[in-house]
């Protein structure tokens, strides 16, 4: 007889893992199935998110701005260091232990909270069953079975098929994170999220990336202000960005790897010596489902859900990157507690207008709510204020004042409807936002509260005042 559970969650990424644990505070017997395994073969609970994702990225943008720092921003206070080296073994040392460390202490909390934790591919079979298979063999290991189970399995990066990846020159992301020594050239394709981080962590190690983009537009999701800036940024640090670039083909030639491209209808190439494709990613479902359940995917791979992430099948819920929505871990492990509180009797609830995306570049953007270039297409009558980090005696301290905060608000009501910011440590400042937009605030509310002097968020502040025209430190 299968061995019963009260949930049962496929997957144990930033979705799967934190609604296994959440499960399992409301006091259900839980389960989680992970078929993901470190470079020793042993299991490594997290997902992509914290084996391949999320921490690895932010590890080496670290160790590389670090590097970069040292190298071009220390001398202007007046530090000098001769023989500046960077020991590429050692920075991936420390990202393979901070993973480490981060993906073993989800096994320490699942044993904390008594969620039991399957190593294995999990498939739905029909009447809230679920085989669970050796990753390896694909050999049927166990059947359990719970009256809840949620699918949790994430996504996969997208291979463009006449570019197939080969693990060592053309690679995904997680190849990418991987690299054993810094490639004097690297082409990326596609300047989306992972092309600028990935782009910007091997650009400061000393690569020459050329990144090339089909859209004609630069990251076309943020406010066309914020991007014109990035765009701005981005080239002073080296970073080429080709728009409208189609790439055709990579060739091998005595020197490295050939990559051919159309743009504006002319054909062009460039040499590199590896090649990063980050156009996006996909759903991870194939195989997921036996022929006899009721789960439907879309025509993209996606698990159709309701707005509570309930299945066309009873008992059975889909959250994070395996369903519609922004592909982040925050979407992810909200919808995971959610979901568990659902199944629990409770109510839950992501709020889909205050989900915030942050690109972690140096300087970084976040943004939360609704460009001024989607309201104004919306027919949303709108005001802005934006304030430059340049006026901000914190940022000038910190010789870092790149970037600005803009805030937007509805101009009858003065609801906050979005801000987007490009600047230093911009990750942490766009929480505020966060709140003030969950909350409902108006631009004015954010004017009106105190923000410590002399701060970043002083910019945040100035911002939210010049939307009516009144910001201290700047004319006009
Ligand atoms: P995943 O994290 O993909 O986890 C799914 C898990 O399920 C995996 O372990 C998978 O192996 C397993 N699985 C799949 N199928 C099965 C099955 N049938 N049986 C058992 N197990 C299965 N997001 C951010 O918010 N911030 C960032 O800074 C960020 N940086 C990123 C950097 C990179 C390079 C990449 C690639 C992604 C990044 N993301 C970031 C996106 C983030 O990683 C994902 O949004 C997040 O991991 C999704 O969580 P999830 O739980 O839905 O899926
Ligand atoms: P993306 O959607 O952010 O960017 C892909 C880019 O590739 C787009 O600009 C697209 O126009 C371009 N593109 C598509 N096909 C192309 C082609 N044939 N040639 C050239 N360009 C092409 O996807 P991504 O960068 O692969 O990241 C995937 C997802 O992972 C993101 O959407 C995001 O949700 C998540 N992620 C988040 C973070 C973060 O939160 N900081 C970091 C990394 C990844």
């Amino acid at each position: 007889m299968a061995e019963n559970f009260d949930v049962i969650v496929i997957g144990g990424g930033p979705g799967g893992y934190v609604a296994a644990i959440r499960c399992a505070q409301l006091g259900l017997n839980t389960a989680c199935i992970d078929d993901q395994s470190n470079k020793e073969g042993k299991p490594s609970l997290g997902g992509t998110c914290l084996n391949v994702g999320c921490i690895p990225s932010k590890a080496l943008l670290d160790s590389s701005e670090q590097y970069h720092r040292l190298q071009h921003q220390f001398s202007a206070h007046g530090i000098t260091a001769e023989n500046v080296s960077m020991d590429v073994t050692k920075m991936q040392q420390r990202k393979a232990e901070i993973v480490s460390s981060l993906t073993g202490g989800i096994g320490v909390l699942f044993k904390a909270n008594k969620v039991t934790s399957i190593y294995g591919r999990g498939r739905l079979m029909a009447e809230n069953h679920v085989a669970v298979l050796d990753p390896e063999s694909g050999e049927l290991s166990q059947t359990i079975s719970a009256p809840n189970i949620i699918l949790a399995t994430g996504s996969k990066p997208v291979e463009l098929p006449s570019i197939p990846f080969d693990g060592e020159f053309i690679v995904d992301s997680t190849g990418a994170l991987d690299f054993d020594r810094v490639p004097s050239r690297l082409g990326v394709i596609g300047a989306g999220v992972i092309g600028l981080e990935l782009g910007s962590v091997w650009n400061r190690l000393g690569s020459e990336v050329v990144l090339l983009e089909a859209m004609d537009e630069f990251l076309a999701a943020a406010d066309h202000q914020i991007a014109r800036d990035a765009a701005r940024q981005f080239k002073k640090q080296g970073l080429d960005i080709r728009l409208g670039a189609m790439v055709k083909k990579v060739s091998s030639t005595p020197n490295g790897l050939q990559l051919s491209y159309t743009q504006k209808g002319e054909e062009h190439s460039i040499e590199v010596d590896r090649v990063v494709v980050a156009v996006g990613r996909k759903p991870a479902t194939e195989g997921l489902l036996a022929a006899d359940c009721e789960v439907s995917l879309d025509n993209r791979g996606f698990i159709e859900v309701d707005d509570h992430c309930q299945t066309a099948e009873t008992g059975v819920w889909a959250i994070g990157d395996a369903v519609r929505g922004p592909m982040l871990a925050h979407k992810s492990s909200e919808e995971g507690v959610a979901v568990a509180e659902r199944i629990a009797g409770g109510f839950g609830h992501v709020d889909f207008n205050t989900v915030p995306w942050v690109i972690y570049t140096a300087p970084e953007i976040a943004w939360v709510g609704k460009t001024e270039n989607e309201l104004k297409a919306d027919g949303i009558p709108v005001k802005t204020g934006v304030f430059p980090f340049a006026a901000t005696g914190r940022a000038k301290a910190m010789e870092d004042t790149a970037g600005m905060v803009k805030v937007i608000a509805h101009a009858e009501t003065d609801r906050v409807l979005g801000v987007h910011i490009i600047g230093p440590h911009v990750s942490e400042l766009i929480a505020e936002c966060v709140v003030a937009m969950s909350f409902h605030a108006s631009s004015e509310d954010l004017a009106r509260i105190v923000h410590a002097h002399p701060t970043l968020s002083e910019a945040v502040h100035e911002a939210a005042l010049a939307v009516e025209k009144r910001a201290i430190h700047k004319f006009g």
